[in-house]
């Protein structure tokens, strides 16, 4: 499976409860693991602009580049403006792109049908970001940790470029998607489904194609019974491309979240999304979002068993 990845993604924030060394520990992991080549890990270029301008407006990107986010704006993003973290958010959309680049390679080169592991069905098609899942960015501006929406970027320049016509985004972090959902609002090229908690930020959830808000302290089974009942309705739209943008924050000892997935839970999640997509011969890009446990550790193992998931199932 191509794996793209960056020491660079890890920008100077401060303090804060978004730690961004998780993205260096799921590396380290998977390559201690035999999970991944370190020398077969793909380095990705910035985004382009024009790239970003496929979603944002030239004014938010403008200020971006160059600054004058107002404190109001700064308040909202939740994260401090340097002309290093704007690049290395614009690294990690660069890095989503690539991957899903690759993901629409791979599931190319696979279909139809391309044997799997004996009486599995066809491999699964897939690649992996291990950063980027910004879906709380909008078009004219950035909130909750996210300043590019690389998520809809991706879409738009596989789009663009005549690699896909339509596409879904599977959203599993512990917030709805609203950047996403409103980004596509009306676009019926493209499917947006999200499972989150209800009562927990954003508070104003634009609706998506298909939301599914979770009480709070929802566990494994009844997450997993909710996501396997929704997935149908996405591989319904008859995407060429899922991005899983697969959170690992509805993880019991998350500091943001009020669900209470275990790591099992997760890992079952992630079967769910990952094999209903290699089922339906659809290629996916795995994106991280977000992860704040009280370790960094158990952020970085669940996102690493994400991707142990897409290699067990032959991506
Ligand atoms: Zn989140």
């Amino acid at each position: 499976m191509d794996i793209v990845y960056s020491e660079r993604y890890q920008v100077d924030i401060g303090a804060h409860v978004f730690q961004m060394g998780k993205y260096a520990a799921v590396r380290d992991g998977l390559v201690s693991r035999g999970l991944a080549d370190a020398a077969a890990l793909i380095e990705p270029d910035p985004a382009a602009w024009e790239d970003l301008a496929l979603v944002h407006t030239a004014e938010f990107l403008d200020k971006t580049r160059r600054g004058g986010f107002r404190a109001s704006e700064l308040a909202l993003l939740e994260l401090p403006w340097s002309p290093s973290v704007a690049e290395g958010f614009r690294l990690m959309a660069g890095g989503t792109i690539a991957a899903a680049r690759r993901a629409v390679q791979a599931g190319a080169q696979r279909s139809p049908a391309a044997a799997g592991p004996p009486g599995a069905g066809p491999a699964l098609a897939a690649s992996a970001n291990l950063g980027g899942g910004f879906h709380h960015a909008f078009p004219s501006h950035g909130e909750g940790f996210c300043l590019y929406n690389d998520v809809a970027v991706a879409i738009r320049v596989l789009q663009r470029d005549g690699l896909i016509a339509r596409a879904a985004v599977v959203d599993a972090d512990v917030h709805q998607g609203n950047g996403t959902a409103f980004i596509f609002d009306g676009d019926p090229s493209v499917f947006t489904f999200s499972i989150h908690q209800e009562h927990n930020y954003p508070h104003v959830k634009p609706r998506g194609s298909l939301d599914v808000g979770l009480p709070d302290g929802t566990g494994d089974r009844e997450y997993l019974r909710a996501l396997e009942d929704a997935l149908p309705a996405v591989m319904a739209s008859r995407p060429d491309v899922v991005i899983y943008v697969a959170g690992a924050d509805p993880y019991v000892e998350d500091q943001l979240g009020g669900l209470c997935l275990t790591y099992e839970g997760l890992r079952g999640r992630d079967h769910l999304v990952l094999s209903s997509a290699r089922a339906a011969g659809v290629p996916v890009v795995i994106v991280f979002a977000g992860g704040y446990a009280r370790r960094v550790e158990d952020t970085a193992a669940i996102h690493a068993a994400t991707i142990e998931e897409a290699i067990r199932l032959g991506a």
